[in-house]
């Protein structure tokens, strides 16, 4: 036949004849044909081997498992994958959410991813609710940021669209400020500090490693290196109401003082120039050692506390920083476990987090209304970032909203979106308003 190898080259005259060219197309059309039976039946025993799993009697979700995955087969996916258009305007405060992946406890205990990331800025929590008959119900929560990174997103696109463009505010004379907000576990400290791998932290692969490398690539340009300016960090944390340096071993208690310009001051802070990303790492890896330190659990008592990472421009002949970026990883924002079982401590310190990240929320929308009246005295927290929310288009924030997959952190996935969303919302009403 025509599709014999000794025929590879076939004798065109036949071909030709009216006859076998019908031949031909109604033997690739069977074939087609085959094939598309084939397909079809593959993909119903895969679909119906997908419900059998899911019916999995030792799966105790399968039936909200089934109704997750029904409601997500008719989205159309096209989620954020690409690195961000150099040229995009810089928005004076942009508002994203990152989901983090499943870990293997929960793909072990059966638990239900329920958040989908359709596109690049839109998301969909679905709730799992109960009828009064007690039958089953999803109640779908969809919301829109400036962009959501989905579970495959990297720290490296994460950075790209959030943190990377604010760089350059520094280097034009302002403030940069980055926050990673969220419930204990939703990925805070690994998007800002970097990957784990067990309880070790390859601190390269952060936000602020990220950051520093592009600090110093700006700063080797003619135009800075000239200049002959230097750079210099800091790293304290925020536990209660008291700042604590990093970059000491004892973790000295700071006090914080307003001098009579109102200029905030962090008393013997300590500065130290870098010069290369690799001394970053290593005052990084220094501080989060001083972080993590203590008779309580290392999460426990990082999660209760707010770490912030300074990196200052310092014009030669001059001792202050005429521009800063900060990066903020916030203390965890989940309420509720606390009320009974806990302390008069942890509920103190529940209480004390909640009033800052309150008062956070309350600076950003004064930096976006450019309001006379800054409510920086709310909290420590944003006493010592006054400088973030003040001066008008020169100061540049934005916040990574972290959020934790499964039905049982759902509660708090849906406060996380709300604030992020009360931050962003405010500014589309206030950007449509004369
Ligand atoms: P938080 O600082 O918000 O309490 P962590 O950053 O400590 O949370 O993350 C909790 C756990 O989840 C860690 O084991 C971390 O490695 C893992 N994790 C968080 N985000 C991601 C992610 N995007 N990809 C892979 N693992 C992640
Ligand atoms: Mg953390």
């Amino acid at each position: 036949g025509y599709n014999s190898s000794r025929n590879l080259n076939p004798d065109k005259k036949m071909l030709n004849t009216p006859r076998a060219t019908s031949n031909v197309v109604r033997e690739v059309e069977r074939l087609k044909e085959q094939r598309e039976q084939r397909r079809a039946v593959h993909d119903e025993q895969r679909k119906e081997k997908y419900e059998l799993m899911l019916k999995d009697p030792g799966n105790p979700n399968w039936e909200v498992a089934l109704m997750v995955r029904t409601y997500r087969d008719q989205l159309v996916l096209n989620p954020l994958r690409q690195l961000s258009s150099r040229a995009a305007r810089v928005q004076q405060i942009t508002v994203c959410v990152r989901k983090r992946p499943m870990s293997q406890q929960e793909v072990n205990a059966k638990s239900v991813d329920n958040i989908s990331v359709p596109s690049r800025d839109t998301l969909i929590v679905h709730e799992l609710r109960h009828r009064v008959d007690l039958t089953k119900v999803l109640e779908h929560h969809k919301f829109r940021f400036d962009c959501t990174f989905d579970e495959k997103c990297s720290n490296a696109l994460v950075y790209d669209h959030t943190a990377r463009p604010l760089i350059r505010t520094m280097f034009e004379g302002g403030n940069a400020t980055c926050f990673a907000y969220g419930q204990t576990g939703s990925g805070k400290t690994h998007t800002m500090g970097g990957k784990f791998a067990g309880k070790k932290q390859d601190c390269s692969t952060g936000i602020y490693a990220m950051a520093a490398r592009d600090v110093f690539a700006e700063l080797a340009t003619p135009k800075y290196h000239q200049l002959g300016a230097n750079v210099i960090c800091s790293y304290f944390e925020i536990y209660g109401n008291k700042v604590c340096d990093l970059l000491v071993k004892s973790k000295p208690v700071l006090s914080v003082l307003e001098d009579g310009s109102q200029q905030v001051v962090i008393c013997g802070l300590t500065k130290v120039p870098v010069a290369s990303e690799t001394d970053v790492l290593g005052l990084i890896e220094l501080g989060n050692r001083a972080r993590t330190s203590g008779k309580t659990s290392v999460n426990m008592k990082s999660s209760r506390s707010h770490a912030v990472f300074q990196m200052g421009l310092i014009m030669p002949d001059q001792c202050e920083p005429c521009g800063k970026c900060s990066f903020v990883d916030l203390a965890g924002n989940e309420r509720g476990s606390d009320t009974q079982s806990s302390s008069l401590q942890t509920r103190r310190e529940g209480a004390e987090i909640n009033k800052s990240l309150l008062s956070l929320k309350e600076c950003i929308r004064a930096l976006r209304r450019r309001s006379s009246h800054l409510p920086f005295r709310g909290s420590k927290l944003t006493q010592v970032l006054r400088d973030s929310f003040i001066g008008g288009d020169q100061n540049k924030l934005c916040m990574i909203a972290m959020i934790t997959p499964g039905m049982s952190s759902v509660e708090n996935t849906l406060n996380t979106l709300r604030y992020a969303d009360r931050v962003k919302e405010l500014l589309t009403k206030e950007e449509n308003s004369p």
